[in-house]
């Protein structure tokens, strides 16, 4: 078993980088990529502890793609901190977040809604804020009875209380990572919110434009969607992979590794994924 898709307190899950590898071991994972939002501040610290635990570990992270009428986010793996296109698009996508902070807590107050930027930056301490640190300040503050309370009725897309951020094109992101050695997979891929022939449409552009895989095994869902997954990646020559989406106390309902407990990504996964690495790697 093994989980491609993990966040920590370097974006917006609750447990450090060293404390999500713990936990992926503990529940007996022989791999872990840490996936956090637009940056790679916890790969070193997350590495040195699987190889202290002897466990495989992979550098990841995970952004959010222009795309409608759901969402698309592409995660990218093997892509190291330092100098690079991928590294430098990341800090640039962290820049626009600060911009897009400032917007979200103007709206959440015009809306009479009681928050503000000191406290979301003081919940998210040195993290890349993300709306989870939105949806904790609101139930904090007795304006949401929980977290997924707040998505549902004011930061979700389409809530009153949503604002965009800035997004990478899909075709731009693969480029850009595979011009970093890395590879991109597209996460979560029913969020995309499009029926199977949208579905293929999509995958049919992303498969041209240099996708290495597709995020088949994913916590939230059923065992005949993983296995429509599955066969959608094999029709389109991509791998078939998968994560928890592991949040910690932002997403109480998913552990690591396990998912709501039925999660089992394959080892071969990774095997395969490593064998798309383009041949610029450095
Ligand atoms: P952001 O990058 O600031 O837009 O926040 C994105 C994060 O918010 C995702 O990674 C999820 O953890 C969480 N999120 C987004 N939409 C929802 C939703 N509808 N319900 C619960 N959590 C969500
Ligand atoms: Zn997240
Ligand atoms: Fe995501
Ligand atoms: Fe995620």
């Amino acid at each position: 078993m093994i989980d491609l898709h993990v966040h920590s307190t370097c974006s917006d899950g609750s447990e450090t980088p060293e404390e999500v590898v713990s936990l992926a071991a503990a529940t007996g994972c022989s791999a872990v990529a840490l996936t956090d939002h637009d940056g790679l501040a916890g790969i070193a610290e997350a590495r040195a502890k699987a190889e202290s635990l002897g466990i495989g570990f992979v550098p990841g992270c995970e952004v959010s793609c222009a795309f409608s009428p759901g969402t698309m986010h592409l995660l990218g793996y093997f892509v190291e901190p330092g100098e690079g296109p991928m590294q430098n698009e990341l800090t640039h996508m962290r820049e626009e977040r600060a911009t897009r902070n400032e917007r979200l807590v103007n709206k959440l107050q015009d809306l009479g809604l009681p928050v503000s930027l000191g406290q979301v930056q003081s919940a998210a301490g040195s993290s890349v804020v993300g709306r989870p640190h939105f949806a904790a300040v609101l139930v904090a503050n007795g304006a949401a009875t929980t977290i997924q309370d707040a998505f549902d009725r004011l930061l979700a897309k389409g809530a009153p209380g949503y604002v965009p951020k800035a997004r990478i094109d899909f075709a731009s992101f693969i480029t850009t990572a595979r011009a970093s050695g890395a590879v991109a997979v597209l996460a979560h891929p029913l969020s995309l919110g499009l029926d199977p022939a949208g579905l293929e449409g999509v995958l049919t552009e992303l498969a041209e434009g240099g996708l290495a895989g597709l995020e088949c095994y994913y916590s939230r869902y059923s065992p005949e969607e993983r296995a429509g997954l599955a066969e959608m990646a094999r029709r389109h020559d991509l791998v078939a992979t998968g994560g928890s989406d592991y949040h910690g106390r932002f997403k109480p309902d998913i552990f690591v590794g396990v998912g709501t407990g039925d999660l089992d990504v394959p080892d071969s996964a990774l095997g395969e994924l490593l064998a798309r690495r383009p041949d610029t790697a450095a």
